[in-house]
Formats: structure tokens, C-alpha cells, sequence
């Protein structure tokens, strides 16, 4: 646990707070755009705890996975998993064929290997244009980016408005601490990816994620062969632009 310099008890009544603020801002959010919500799973701890958060509240959001076409077979099985444990149904988006084809034809199917360039176009068009896709009409997308995941992800802000996708982003998790999540998912029982409990703090494509030793950057497993620098995939570009 990290060490903020007051009692258990204090941490745990914190931590019912930002539960009950969480769901407050969910709610509000939610009741603004009631047809025009959605929710983007990634099936790690962030999404599963906001399906979770969203059913307490009694309230319905469309969710949504991106199936890039690379992902570990766990990550399917687990899909699966979560459905049912939930009762929810998870509308699964791919890329076009045709766009892969282009890609892979010129590229080869492992270009993420060649270099960052090539990675940025395979994450473009196996993740980024078919979350374009699957976002067409939304006014709402609730997405579990928390600041505490990575030194790129530490200036993530709760709302912000993307320009680039004409729509409001949520991230009510974004002040979340590792702590808050992993106690959420135990206190509730929730379904875990099996991959974490062999080292994958962040879970991606199967490529392109390998797992971490215990103090490593969560972030550092993913694309690992390019070094330093930014590790994101182009999705979550808008994060650090005010609405309230
Ligand atoms: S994570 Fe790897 S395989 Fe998946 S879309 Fe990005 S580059 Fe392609």
C-alpha cells in the first residue's frame, strides 16, 4: 500500500468516498446523454470496474471491445467470461479485411517490428479507426484511462472534450490509485484477466505485450522494443482539454 501518512481506517473512508463521487459523476454524466453513451472495454481492471460501478447504478451503457485480430486467446475466453458474470452483452468491432489486407500486403503481418512508424499505422488501423467506427453517434465515451498507470497517462483529466471526435470523454477512474482499484476488485469479487496473475500489468495485442517484473512501469510491457517515449496507440489522444 502506499503511504499517505493517515490511518487505514481514514485510506478505507477515502476510499468509499471516491466510490460514491465515482458513481455520482457516472450518473450525472449518464442521465445527460441517455441514448448517446458508451463505454470502451478493454477487459483490464479499469473497464471491469466500471461495468461493475455502471450496474450498481442500475443504469445501461453500450459497451464496446475492439477485436484488432491479434489479441492472446485468454483475452477472447475471458470476453466470455465477462459477459456472463455480468449478463451484459460486449459488442465486438474489428478492423475492415480490406484495410488489413493493404496494410499487411505493403508491410507484412508483423510490422509493428519494423519500426515506430509502422507500429503507429498497424495500432491506426487495427484499433484507432475501428474505435472510430464504433463510436460513430456517441456523445458520451466513459473510458478507465487513471493517472497512476503511467508517467504518459499522469495528466489525464476527468472530462474532457475531443475535437477530433466531436464528443465528451469520461474518465471517472482517472484519479483512481492502483490501491483503489485492486480493493474494489477484490471487495466485489470481480473477474480478473487471467494474464495478470502471470505478470501483464497492461494487456494488449499478444505481439505487442509482454509481461513486467513487480516495480516496473506498468506501461513499460507494451511495444517494449521501441525503448522510452510515449507508449499509447493513438486512441486516447484528448485528454487534456477542459469542458467542466
Ligand atoms: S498493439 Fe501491436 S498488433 Fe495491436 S494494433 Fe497495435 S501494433 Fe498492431
Amino acid at each position: 500500500m502506499e503511504s499517505t501518512g493517515i490511518s487505514g481506517a481514514e485510506e478505507d473512508q477515502l476510499r468509499g468516498l471516491r466510490v460514491e463521487e465515482t458513481k455520482a459523476l457516472l450518473s450525472w454524466f449518464i442521465s445527460q446523454y441517455p441514448e448517446g453513451a458508451a463505454l470502451s472495454c478493454s477487459l483490464q481492471p479499469e473497464s471491469i470496474v466500471l461495468i461493475s460501478l455502471i450496474r450498481s447504478l442500475g443504469l445501461a451503457v453500450r459497451v464496446f471491445f475492439i477485436d484488432t485480430g491479434r489479441h492472446f486467446p485468454e483475452t477472447l475466453r475471458f470476453l466470455s467470461e465477462v459477459e456472463a458474470f455480468f449478463g451484459v452483452s460486449i459488442e465486438s468491432w474489428a478492423p475492415l479485411p480490406q484495410e488489413v489486407r493493404s496494410m499487411t500486403e505493403e508491410h507484412g503481418e508483423d510490422l509493428f517490428y519494423d519500426g515506430a512508424m509502422q507500429r503507429k499505422l498497424c495500432c491506426h488501423v487495427r484499433k484507432v479507426r475501428v474505435t472510430e467506427r464504433a463510436l460513430r453517434g456517441t456523445q458520451l465515451w466513459i473510458a478507465g484511462l487513471r493517472r497512476a498507470q503511467s508517467s504518459e497517462r499522469s495528466r489525464v483529466e476527468t472530462v474532457v472534450w475531443s475535437p477530433s471526435l466531436q464528443l465528451v470523454k469520461l474518465h471517472p477512474l482517472a484519479g483512481w490509485s492502483d490501491d483503489d482499484l485492486s480493493r474494489y476488485v477484490n471487495d466485489h469479487e470481480l473477474p480478473e484477466h487471467p494474464l495478470i496473475a502471470q505478470g501483464f500489468a497492461s494487456i494488449g495485442c499478444a505481439p505487442c505485450t509482454r509481461a513486467v517484473a513487480p516495480n516496473e512501469d506498468p506501461r513499460a510491457g507494451r511495444w517494449w522494443w521501441e525503448g522510452g517515449g510515449k507508449k499509447e496507440c493513438g486512441l486516447h489522444r484528448d485528454v487534456g482539454h477542459y469542458v467542466i
